[in-house]
């Protein structure tokens, strides 16, 4: 009994202390079994009914049709919850509602048993109202045990009016069935709080469970290193996007970004900065799309965006913000790191339905982003599916092309101005693939710069040049094209040590040409790989002079021998002033600092006799020679004399 008492104390605090949720799934458990309610409520209010009724006493008539009042409300109400989810506040206001009706029907019981107990004679009336009463009792006792305190005053409510009438009686057996009745409100006492606590139990781990699967799945689609939504998340939220868009109308933009070369920042200042720069990056585009766009890590250093647009042009003015946002500098590590980033839009409805479509459009936009240099935006255009295509397709037949034989050098001829002579030769690559036939370099060669095979067609390249070259006359040098990736390599100086000594060639007759753009990506490396090519003695060109962003200072700290204005000035020599003069500014320079001057694309007399005036030292181009064979070089070598020009 004293532990009993003990537990009814416990329950109060124990009870404050169950969480919301928890609560709700106990509230709830008192209205899921409407079918016993309806029951017990229908088959009371009989009984009281027809006691009331035999007995035609007034005040069991009154009470019994409170009991039918109370009873009706209490379907009602539980009919209604049937409908209506149970959360927050309500949990609360339901639990008082049900409180209400439950202890005043209990109430209501008792006092019909002790009415009739204490009102009538009648020993089949008295025995219908108190077993009513007490059957009601115990079958509340288990059915409301989620709610331990409801249970419990509803059982002393219909039980202990039921005691008080019996010991009114004055009579020994009535006084027997009193105790009784006591000893089970007791019993019943116990097993209600046993059954409490087993479903408490049972409702809290439940709940943990379902919190802890909830927590894995959000865990699951969440990008652990930035917090945004991973790839699994944002293809769910934008086909969701997709799905209401094509409902309500109106446009989606999705964009594609990819960090510009992120791999150098990992290499350069190691991987706590590059992480810290994704973190740095998702940051700013969580702030700039807050509210109206949906952002994701799709992996690596590729986000993916997705907001909605008033009208598909939109979409061009969100994608410049984004390159603003991205390319602020960031304190990563310890580092100051500006990136860059290259991003390809696709709009929805315009460039596709369905998101599958939608992202290989984006990608498409990307791709060709990407290959326009650093910092740069493009849309998805129908077209890029096509040129897209022929690069794939390239790219494959470049896998083995050096092996099939594909691969052949012509030269073109160099001339000297001032002796009229050829001087040396540019090699330039020619690929004849089985199945494009002949592919330009231009469109060949920065695929191969992009899939790391320019540097085993560069090295054949190398090769054969300088056998080719060990056959000229000793004063003719050959110029070989070296791509940026070639220069980067760590190995160059080995693999032009071992062309030189397998062909015999002079170093000083190889003259190795790398464009400005080499210069700006990458300084130091690029600095320390021609100082060391100089020390083997080759010499090197600064090709394409001209065409990039890099100031003529830079020409006073690059160790070129040559420079080569590109083709677009000698173009303007016929007609633009502004031309000559800076061809004339370029080659003064030049020979100031110690440096030969080239100009290449030579196509008119015209253009000759101005890079004449101009004291250029050589001149290349269709005027005077198309690039041909090694054997027609060699056949040229007879009569090197300019033969085009004015002289
Ligand atoms: P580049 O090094 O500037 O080579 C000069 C390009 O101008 C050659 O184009 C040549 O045929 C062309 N050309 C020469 N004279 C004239 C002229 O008077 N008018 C016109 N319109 N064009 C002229 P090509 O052979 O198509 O090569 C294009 C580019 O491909 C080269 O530009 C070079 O950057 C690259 N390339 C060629 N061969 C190699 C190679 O073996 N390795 C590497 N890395 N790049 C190469
Ligand atoms: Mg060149
Ligand atoms: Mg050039």
């Amino acid at each position: 009994m004293a532990r009993l008492i003990h537990r009814l104390r416990q329950l109060r605090h124990s009870d404050e202390r169950i969480t919301a949720a928890v609560r709700a799934t106990l509230v709830e458990s008192l209205y899921a079994s409407p079918r016993s309610l309806v029951i017990g409520a229908l088959t009371s209010t009989v009984i009281a009914a027809v006691v009331a009724a035999v007995s035609r006493d007034h005040w069991l008539a009154t009470c019994a049709t409170m009991i039918g009042l109370v009873a009706v409300v209490r379907i009602a109400d539980t009919v209604r919850l049937q409908r209506q989810a149970m959360v927050g506040a309500t949990v609360r206001r339901q639990e008082r509602g049900y409180r209400l009706g439950a202890l005043s029907y209990a109430g209501l019981l008792g006092l019909f048993g002790l009415l009739t107990l204490t009102r009538t004679a009648d020993g089949v009336l008295q025995l219908l109202a108190v077993t009513t009463a007490i059957g009601y009792a115990a079958g509340i006792a288990g059915r409301n045990a989620a709610r331990p305190s409801i249970a419990l005053t509803q059982l002393c409510g219909a039980s202990l009016p039921l005691v008080v009438g019996l010991l009114i009686a004055l009579d020994p057996l009535k006084a027997v069935l009193a105790a009784v009745i006591l000893l089970f409100v007791v019993a019943m006492m116990e097993i209600t709080l046993q059954t409490y606590e087993a479903i408490l139990r049972a409702v809290v781990v439940s709940h943990e469970k379902a919190a802890l699967a909830e927590h894995h799945a959000a865990m699951a689609r969440r990008d652990d290193l930035t917090g945004l939504a991973n790839r699994t998340a944002f293809r769910e939220q934008f086909e969701a996007r997709l799905a209401a868009m094509e409902a309500s109308g109106g446009a989606l933009a999705l964009l594609w970004l990819d960090l510009d070369r992120f791999k150098e920042v990992n290499d350069t200042f190691g991987h706590l900065a590059g992480n810290a720069l994704l973190i740095a990056v998702a940051e700013r585009l969580r702030r700039t799309f807050t509210g109206s766009g949906t952002v994701a890590r799709l992996g690596g250093d590729e986000f993916a965006i997705v907001c909605a647009l008033d009208h598909p042009d939109e979409a061009v003015a969100i994608g410049r913000r984004l390159l603003g946002v991205v390319g602020e500098p960031a304190q990563c590590d310890g580092h100051q790191l500006r990136s860059s980033v290259s991003v390809g839009v696709a709009v929805a409805p315009r460039d596709g339905a369905d998101a599958d479509t939608l992202l290989k459009n984006a990608d498409l936009a990307l791709y060709r982003a990407k290959e326009s240099g650093r910092g740069q935006m493009s849309l998805y255009e129908p077209a890029m599916d096509e040129k897209i295509e022929r690069r794939r397709q390239l790219a494959a037949e470049l896998h083995g092309a050096l092996q099939r034989g594909e691969f052949h050098l012509v030269y073109q001829p160099i001339y000297d101005l001032a002796g009229e002579r050829i001087t040396s030769c540019e090699a330039l690559l020619r690929w004849t693939n089985r199945r494009h036939g002949a592919v330009s370099p231009a469109e060949f060669i920065p695929i191969a710069e992009d899939n790391g095979q320019i540097v085993a067609i560069g090295n054949w390249v190398l090769h054969q040049a300088c056998r080719t070259a060990s056959e000229w006359p000793a004063h003719v040098s050959i110029a070989v094209n070296l791509s940026p990736v070639q220069l980067r390599a760590s190995n160059l100086p080995a693999v032009v040590i071992s062309a030189l000594d397998a062909t015999g060639l002079a170093p000083q007759r190889l003259h190795l040409e790398v464009t400005e753009s080499v210069l700006l990506e990458d300084v130091d490396s690029s600095l320390a790989a021609l100082k060391a090519l100089n020390r083997l003695a080759v010499n090197t060109t600064l090709d394409d002079f001209g065409t990039g962003y890099s100031a003529l200072s830079y020409l006073t700290r690059f160790p070129f021998q040559t420079l080569k204005i590109d083709r677009s000035f000698v173009t303007d020599l016929d007609r633009s002033p502004a031309s000559i003069a800076i061809v004339q500014t370029v080659v003064d320079l030049a020979a100031k600092l110690g440096m030969r001057t080239v100009a290449e694309g030579v196509e008119t007399v015209a253009q000759l006799d101005q890079l004449r005036r101009t004291r250029c030292d050589a001149v290349q181009g269709y005027l005077l020679a198309r690039p041909m064979p090694a054997e027609m070089v060699a056949a040229m070598f007879a009569g090197t004399r300019l033969r085009a020009g004015t002289g």
